[in-house]
């Protein structure tokens, strides 16, 4: 089936993008790979059609950023932490934060709806990734404004920590000394990583170092010798070869670098901590898609409302303008 992939990508020129998280058996035959941040540099510049194998809101931004190419999705697969941000919890934070007074700017993280980052557009805010968030911070800060970062209350607790600023969750409904209020979201891969995990291991391995994405819990990040996005956990590894590491994210892509880079590694979790939104897209649905198109009947082609593209699109230019 490999084979007649590639076949079919080259027939219709179309790029195959994946993210790490993605299954080897499609991740392995991708055009381009990277996280958030890389796919969104790297798609925008692409002329011809685009199969973006990863969850729905990275189809979403590809769209946005590259609107005149067709971009598809084998499996229209939504990630919980953006299903956690319902536009009308995300709309009812920001009337409460009105009703306060609160004089604020929205920092999303990409793991949203194109919906919920056209929010953020409208209200001048900016679009964040795991390895963008804390310049994107500091950039909001200047403005000597408090921050509403949605949906991850870890990751906008994890940047607070590292960059000594204090932050809280909406709810507390106690903003005063706060830098950051958080929207209730979380990641439901990234939360199996547990403070008892990095006890165990750092008993049995005293010499181990702990890697952990900061979509984990504070007190996990707390624990760790190195916190990073998935781009720079990768760069780590790839910089400490032969170093014995337990690392704190999604399965897939911890796997492949122990395959590839360092057999030293292990899982930082007594459970399998795979995406099942990611695992949703197979090698047999990548092949199902590109039959449809050699057949004249494509499915799943993202389509962004023109509103919604338009400040979603603002939101996310603001990131690109940050971080170029
Ligand atoms: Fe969403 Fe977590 Fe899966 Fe990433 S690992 S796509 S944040 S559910």
């Amino acid at each position: 089936m490999v084979n007649e992939v590639k076949e079919l990508l080259k027939k219709h020129k179309i790029t195959l993008a994946a993210h790490y998280y993605e299954k080897d058996e499609v991740f392995d035959i991708a055009d381009i790979t990277g996280d958030s941040l890389e796919l969104a540099k790297k798609t925008a510049k692409l002329t011809n059609p685009l199969i973006f194998c990863g969850v729905s809101f990275m189809g979403e931004s590809a769209k946005i950023l590259n609107p005149s190419i067709p971009v598809y999705m084998p499996k229209l697969a939504s990630c919980s932490m953006a299903r956690m941000a319902e536009i009308d919890k995300v709309k009812k934070d920001i009337e409460l934060l009105k009703k306060e007074n609160i004089d604020f700017i929205p920092i999303c993280y990409v793991n949203s709806s194109a919906a919920v980052k056209a929010i953020v557009g409208e209200l001048d805010g900016s679009i964040c990734t795991s390895s963008s968030a804390d310049k994107i911070i500091k950039w909001a800060l200047k403005q000597n404004k408090k921050i509403y970062f949605l949906p991850d209350k870890n990751l906008g607790t994890n940047m607070a920590n590292k960059l000594g600023l204090i932050a809280k969750v909406i709810e507390t409904q106690n903003w005063q000394d706060a830098d950051i209020i958080c929207f209730n979201g979380h990641c439901s891969v990234h939360q199996l990583f547990m403070p008892e995990h990095v006890e165990f291991y750092k008993e049995k391995y005293p010499d181990i170092k702990i890697v952990v994405h900061p979509e984990c819990s504070p007190e996990v990040c707390k624990m760790a010798d190195f916190v990073g996005s998935t781009s720079q956990i990768l760069n780590y590894v790839k910089n400490h070869p032969n170093e014995k590491m337990a690392i704190g994210t999604e399965f897939n892509f911890v796997n492949r670098m122990k395959r590839d880079i360092n057999p030293n590694i292990y899982i930082l979790s007594s459970t399998k901590p795979e995406c099942p939104s990611m695992n949703e897209t197979t090698l047999k649905e990548l092949y199902n898609l590109l039959k449809a198109i050699d057949e004249g009947n494509p499915y799943n082609e993202i389509k962004v409302d023109e509103k919604v593209y338009k400040y979603a699109l603002k939101a996310l230019n603001q990131m690109m303008e940050i971080v170029k």
